[in-house]
């Protein structure tokens, strides 16, 4: 079977978020369950990407006829510890531009060429995919292009189209004006809102075989107004309905046994062992070490949705209680001054780092206690599960894939990974908080939950699974593929 994997970014080469993790470390679990599997990841040459001295292999040169413009693609590839990564280059691609603008329009471009560049690779490779899997809305375009550009190609007779949600707000709103540029046309699914027909992510949802989300919970969530982003009614009409699939985590990149950022290595079998990690981050930090007191973190990205606000406040409602804190994330200018402030506030307990520090991130994962997540909403989530891996306890709101990832110490006691908020508030999240520090304070009790967390399996071994048994049940010609849903 031949997959076309599409992503706007693909560790280890570019990683702006949970993505880039996904679309990374996917790939090559599927090929390690199915050596057979001949799947191409293809990401866009980005200008960053540019500036890394990457070992490339020019593979192809083409040109792109669109109704607006010719386009001269170049497509390279190169080998990563994650496996082979095709880049799309050419004249579509402002290298100036960073991987994502803060205006879909500015990004439309770049992003159809580089669907459309993608198929017309696999046209002039005669490499016919029966699967084409695109991502988020950046890579919708190219489902839509399989029926508008190539209806009756022999190439893509075959083909079907997976489209993965991984975060349904974003779904390319002020992109749909380079539709016509590229001959492509909006949505015409009456059931989908009409406002959204144009918008990137409407074309994938009405022409994909099948669409999956990050996280079963979250698959459930999008059919309710809170978590819908106004499709909520269209997704409670689809048969086949969302399917969630758990995203996982590369266990090679993130092990605390091996991991070379880590100065002390340490599994469950001797936790005590990562005492020696907190002291030197302390120590990083400008902390005077202190095991005995609780070092809360965040990382990630600092957006609303992440809940950013919501952990300002309930740390502030616990400042009088012992505790230090390490935010590690950049994003909204606003945000980043609230923390900022917060962090001067309280300059004896708190570190602010408004950067991106792949580094730090997994020092902060090796030898914090504890990880905050109060988002809003979260797809899937992946902080959490690095987290649980080295022992660091989540600390979230009971939303989406948190829900399906980490099993609440307050619910089960003696079975918990981590500790979950029912409301998605200060009060609520605040009242998590401080029983997770009292938590904290039996240590007999935190040993266990850190290595109930750390042997938590969350490695991509079932998911990759069921993205292999989904790809095979979407091809024609057996029985055997078929998913007993298609057969009856
Ligand atoms: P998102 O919604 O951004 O995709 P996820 O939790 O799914 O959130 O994934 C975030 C990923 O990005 C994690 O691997 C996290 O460690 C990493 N990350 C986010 N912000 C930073 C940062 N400032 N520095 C280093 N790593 C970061």
């Amino acid at each position: 079977m031949r997959v076309l994997f599409l992503a706007a970014e693909a560790a280890p080469l570019i990683k702006v978020g949970g993505l880039g993790d996904v679309a990374g470390s996917l790939p090559k679990a599927l090929r390690e369950l199915d050596p057979q599997l001949e799947l191409r990841l293809v990401i866009p040459f980005h200008g960053v990407l540019r500036e890394q001295e990457l070992q490339l292999e020019k593979v192809s040169l083409f040109r792109l006829n669109t109704p607006g413009k010719t386009f001269n693609v170049e497509i390279y590839m190169t080998q990563t510890s994650l496996g082979e990564i095709y880049l799309v280059g050419g004249d579509g691609i402002d290298i100036t531009a960073p991987v994502y603008q803060s205006d879909p329009a500015l990004d439309a471009e770049k992003y159809c060429y580089f669907s459309l560049a993608s198929l017309e690779f696999c046209v002039q490779e005669q490499w016919p995919p029966d699967i084409v899997h695109a991502n988020d809305w950046h890579t919708a375009f190219a489902l839509k292009a399989l029926r508008d550009r190539f209806p009756e190609h022999i190439q893509f007779e075959c083909t079907k189209g997976v489209l993965t949600i991984h975060n349904l707000p974003y779904q390319g709103q002020g992109a749909q004006g380079v539709l016509p540029q590229f001959g492509l046309s909006a949505a015409e699914d009456s059931r989908l809102p009409e406002w959204s027909r144009g918008f990137p992510l409407s074309l994938g949802l009405e022409c994909a075989d099948r669409i999956t989300t990050v996280s079963p919970h979250y698959a459930e969530e999008i059919q309710s107004p809170e978590f819908g982003a106004g499709l909520d009614g269209y997704f409670r009409g689809l048969r086949p309905a969302v399917k969630g699939v758990l995203n996982g985590i590369d266990h090679d990149e993130w092990n605390p046994a091996l991991d070379k950022e880590v100065k002390q290595p340490f599994s469950s079998r001797n936790i005590g062992q990562r005492a020696e990690n907190k002291r030197e981050l302390q120590n990083e930090l400008g902390f005077a070490a202190n095991n005995a007191i609780p070092l809360i973190a965040m990382v990630g990205r600092v957006d609303v949705q992440k809940g950013v606000d919501i952990a300002v406040a309930a740390l502030e409602r616990s400042v009088h209680l012992p505790w230090r804190a390490v935010i590690l994330g950049t994003g909204d200018p606003e945000l980043e001054e609230l923390l900022s402030a917060f962090a001067a506030r309280h300059a004896q307990q708190v570190r602010c780092i408004l950067s991106y520090d792949r580094s730090l991130a997994h020092r902060i994962y090796a030898g914090a206690d504890m990880i905050l997540i109060p988002s809003r909403y979260e797809p899937c989530g992946l902080t959490q599960l690095i987290g649980m891996r080295y022992g660091c306890i989540p600390v979230a709101t009971a939303v989406g894939g948190l829900v399906d990832t980490i099993t609440d110490e307050r619910v089960y006691p003696g079975r918990g990974t981590g500790f979950l908020a029912d409301h998605q508030n200060a009060e609520g999240f605040s009242r998590v908080l401080h029983h997770a520090l009292g938590a904290f304070g039996e240590r007999g009790t935190w040993r266990k939950i850190q290595a109930r967390a750390m042997r938590r399996d969350n490695s991509w071994s079932r998911s990759a699974k069921e993205y292999l048994e989904l790809y095979t049940s979407l091809q024609p010609q057996t029985n055997a593929g078929k998913t007993g849903e298609e057969k009856n």
